[in-house]
């Protein structure tokens, strides 16, 4: 191909040429004419060109538009190939940042970008939901005018990012405690990631209720004793005092003992997240054991009616079982005044699954509580429950017996008509 010089200087003397062979012929103005023409062809045929790059270009299209032959076929080709390896790196690039975008997407935490002023720059959309922010909308508003809360306010003015900063009652319902900690990157930038820490928050103060309840309930029958202690060391009793002292601290201890026993019970429940085992458990002896227990518990005061309609066995773990319906059958007992009524039935219902239910005539339970009773150390009347012996536990250990057995704890109860308590155990649990 010919360089853009030689073909100048050709075309120059091509018209050198033609002006002078007409200058030889038909004098000065023929002359300049021609050799004008012959500048001139190149001239329009450069002016299609460059018109039809402009109409290319303004479509957007430079890469489809076809090549002329001769000089600009090679500025062309040229032009094409560079657009189109500009466009192949935008592609590229901008599959990369929507890969990023997604990823930012995909995480948990909410994540803002904001700029030097503290706009935003950017959000996902687990941020928009924490926040009620509206990207859209929203982009390159100050977030401080978006979030109002004062302290918000004031962790980002400060300027000093230690550490993150809690922020509770946010979210679309004011019920979601979040963790916020502002980033410094780049050029006086920041990322603010937001983590939702309800859940933590909530298992935190749990925790916190669970040993401050557990210390209450050691505490009441150590002083208790400590009490009868101090007494029998400091006073000279009789005989017969002594033995009823002693009887009491007996009965403190043995309340002592129960707690641990059922902590420990709840502990060793919640360490196991696996399923019950499969182990075929005959529901009639376990009837017969509860029947024992119940009307040793009731010392003749209730009436009592154990009823097992069906033959069928809980595939399950026997220990476990038993636990839990003695749980349901003392518990009917200790809140049912005497001459009241526990009935106890095993049954299967019209869709093949297990129901163990205890009926008493007790005071019943108003519906307020029901939704709470299964929660550790929850009671309706908390002297009754220490009056009668409860640790507060029963009803949670049931739970997760019931829990691991994958069977439902149904409550009916009304207050002044009395309470059923059944465990619904699915057909997979059943072996006719
Ligand atoms: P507790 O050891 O106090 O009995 P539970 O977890 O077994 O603890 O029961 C929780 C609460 O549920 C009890 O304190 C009591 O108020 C209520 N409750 C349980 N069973 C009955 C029942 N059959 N009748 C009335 N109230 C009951």
């Amino acid at each position: 191909m010919l360089s853009a010089i030689t073909r100048f200087v050709f075309i120059v003397c091509l018209a050198f040429i033609a002006a002078y062979i007409t200058l030889a012929n038909w004098g000065v103005n023929f002359a300049i004419t021609a050799g004008m023409t012959v500048l001139a062809i190149p001239l329009a045929y450069s002016y299609v060109n460059l018109a039809r790059l402009r109409k290319y270009a303004i479509a957007n299209a430079v890469e489809n538009m076809p090549l002329p032959s001769g000089f600009w076929e090679e500025v062309f080709f040229r032009l094409q190939r560079l657009v189109r390896n500009l466009k192949l790196e935008i592609q590229s690039i901008e599959k990369q940042h929507n890969r990023f975008i997604e990823a930012f997407q995909a995480s948990p935490n909410g994540i803002v970008m904001l700029d030097d002023q503290d706009q935003i720059e950017w959000c996902n959309a687990i941020a928009e939901r924490f926040f009620g922010l509206e990207f859209k909308r929203d982009v390159l508003q100050r977030i401080n005018f978006l979030i109002r809360r004062p302290e918000f306010i004031q962790y980002l003015n400060k300027r000093i990012f230690e550490g993150p900063l809690l922020l509770e009652r946010m979210g679309p319902e004011g019920n979601l405690s979040l963790m916020v900690q502002a980033f410094p990157y780049g050029d006086k930038r920041h990322l603010l990631l937001v983590q939702d820490v309800t859940d933590l928050q909530k298992a935190d103060a749990m925790r916190r209720d669970f040993v401050a309840n557990v210390s209450h309930e050691m505490r009441t029958p150590i002083t208790v004793l400590m009490g009868f202690l101090e007494t029998i060391q400091s006073l000279d009793l009789d005989k017969a005092q002594q033995t009823q002292y002693i009887e009491l601290m007996m009965s403190q201890a043995q309340r002592m003992k129960s707690l641990v026993e059922d902590l420990l019970t709840l502990a060793n429940l919640e360490a196991n997240t696996l399923p019950a085992p499969m182990q075929a458990v005959q529901v009639p002896t376990i009837m017969a054991l509860l029947k024992n227990d119940a009307q040793a518990l009731s010392q003749g005061k209730h009436a009592f009616n154990f009823e097992v309609l069906t033959s069928a066995s809980i595939l399950g773990e026997e220990r476990e079982l038993l636990s839990a319906f003695s749980n349901l059958v003392s518990n009917a007992v200790r809140y049912t005044p005497d001459v009241g009524m526990v009935s106890v039935k095993w049954s299967l219902n019209a869709d093949g699954q297990g129901e163990f239910s205890v009926t008493d005539t007790g005071p019943g339970i108003a519906s307020e509580h029901l939704s709470r009773l299964t929660e550790r150390f929850y009671r309706v009347d908390r002297s009754r429950s220490r009056d009668t012996g409860g640790t507060g536990l029963g009803l949670a250990i049931v739970k997760h017996i019931a829990n691991r057995h994958h069977a439902q704890l149904q409550i009916e109860s009304s207050p002044g008509k009395g309470s059923t308590f059944r465990l619904r155990f699915p057909k997979e649990r059943i072996s006719l």
